[in-house]
Formats: C-alpha cells, sequence, structure tokens
C-alpha cells in the first residue's frame, strides 16, 4: 500500500480539531477560498464530476460541492472521514466520502471524472508518483487535474518546517517531513509521465506579519499545479 501508517496516525489524532479554523488546520481553512477560486476559474465547478484524493476532513471538498459540484472524497484516515461526514450532515452541504487508496478508486471508477484535485497531500505518500498516474487514470479524456504541494530547497525548508512549526508554531512539530517535498520540475515530470499536460502554476504565499495568505508567482514554498488529460488519450 502506497501508504506511510505514521502519516495516517498524524492526521487521524488532529480529525477532531478539523474544521476549528484556529486549530493545526488553520492554513487549510486560509488557503481554501484562494485554491477554491483558482480550481473554479479554470474548471467552473457547477455541475461537474470531482473527486478530491486526500480530502482529509473535507476542507475543499465541501466547498466545491458549494460550488455546485457532485464530489467524491476519499482518504486513508478513518477519523478525518468521520469528521467529514459529520460536518457534511451538520452543514447539510452532500459529499460522498470514501475510505479507499487512490489507486483502487483508479482501477475501480477510472475515466469518470471531471475534475481530480490533490492538495497538500503528495508531501505525505511514499510514493507520490504512484498517486499522480491514479488521478490521472481518474480524470476523463479532457479533463482537469489540480495538485498542490511543498517546494524543496533551503527557503521551504526555513519557511515550511521551521518557521511554521518551530517559530510560528502554527503547525505541530513534524506535520512536515522535508525530504518529501517535491520540487516543480519533479512532479513535472511525474504530470508528464502519467500523460497529463502541464497548464498554469501558481504560488501560495504566506505573510507572517500581516498573517494573511495570497496566489502568486513564487512557486519557492508552496504551490499548486493545473493539470490536464488530453482529449485523445
Ligand atoms: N487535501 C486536504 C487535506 C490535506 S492534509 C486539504 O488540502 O484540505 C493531508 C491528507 O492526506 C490527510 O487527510 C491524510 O490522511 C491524507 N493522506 C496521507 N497519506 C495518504 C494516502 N497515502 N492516501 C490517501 N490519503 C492520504
Amino acid at each position: 500500500m502506497n501508504a506511510d501508517p505514521l502519516e495516517i496516525q498524524k492526521f487521524s489524532e488532529l480529525a477532531h480539531r478539523w474544521w476549528d479554523p484556529t486549530s493545526e488546520f488553520r492554513p487549510l481553512h486560509e488557503i481554501n477560498p484562494l485554491r477554491l477560486e483558482w480550481i473554479n476559474a479554470r474548471a467552473p465547478l457547477a455541475g461537474k464530476k470531482v473527486i478530491d484524493i486526500g480530502c482529509g476532513g473535507g476542507i475543499l471538498s465541501e466547498s466545491m460541492a458549494r460550488k455546485g459540484a457532485d464530489v467524491t472524497g476519499i482518504d486513508l484516515s478513518d477519523k478525518a472521514l468521520k469528521v467529514a461526514d459529520l460536518h457534511s450532515l451538520e452543514s447539510g452541504v452532500a459529499v460522498r466520502y470514501k475510505l479507499i487508496a487512490a489507486e483502487d478508486m483508479a482501477a475501480a471508477e477510472a475515466g469518470q471524472y471531471d475534475v481530480v484535485t490533490c492538495m497538500e497531500m503528495l508531501e505525505h505518500v511514499p510514493d507520490p508518483g504512484a498517486i499522480v498516474r491514479a488521478a490521472a487514470a481518474l480524470v476523463k479524456p479532457g479533463g482537469q487535474v489540480f495538485f498542490s504541494t511543498l517546494n524543496r530547497n533551503p527557503k521551504a525548508y526555513l519557511f515550511a518546517v521551521i518557521g511554521a512549526e518551530y517559530l510560528l508554531r502554527m503547525l505541530p512539530k513534524g506535520t512536515h517531513d522535508y525530504d518529501k517535498f517535491i520540487t516543480p520540475a519533479e512532479l513535472a515530470q511525474s504530470i508528464r509521465s502519467a500523460g497529463l499536460e502541464l497548464g498554469g502554476m501558481k504560488g501560495l504565499g504566506y505573510n507572517p506579519f500581516t498573517k494573511l495568505y495570497s496566489l502568486n508567482d513564487d512557486t519557492s514554498v508552496n504551490y499548486m499545479v493545473a493539470t490536464r488529460r488530453p482529449l485523445a488519450s
């Protein structure tokens, strides 16, 4: 199985705090409107069939459903999925959550999704390339796949590990393993070898003074990538 049990455990232990916007998940809450609008501008979500790989407690999944998408969220943390289900019941925004590996879902539902999202997850798995291939298999020809992850360089180490975990204490120590960070070149390579075409790339910046996130062209720390499956594939 392409999953690190310690990673899954880490997210399971925090799962009850997933929807608390002041918790360890604050960064996900804060970046969510930015990534949601970026995705929705490229792939208008209303009426689309979407799968969110590594959905966790469902911050992105639910927000895409609010835009009118028919969303399936998958993850390997049972606890996170329970929290996601509960939140969806409370909010009345329906999402189908499923405990299943991306590769198994790709075997079961190949080519069935208009849009695939996989955000802040690749840097937690042993073989991110296999997740990229699963995402490519899940999307319909002509459909779009969106990824986000953390770049690997000294600045990313300083901001994403030292800054976020030690100085600002936004994230618990050990949330991120620097060695698993992925450079845009490495991700682009996996994307191309999975048969997807690379579209735009955007950086997600954090200003520790204003405490605000913004989208920009600086992909040196946290970044998102838009890709498309060619029509004839
Ligand atoms: N994508 C969500 C959550 C990111 S947190 C968001 O951006 O809001 C990372 C999530 O990846 C956690 O929920 C964790 O359980 C999940 N995860 C880690 N390894 C995984 C794997 N191998 N398969 C599926 N999900 C995984």
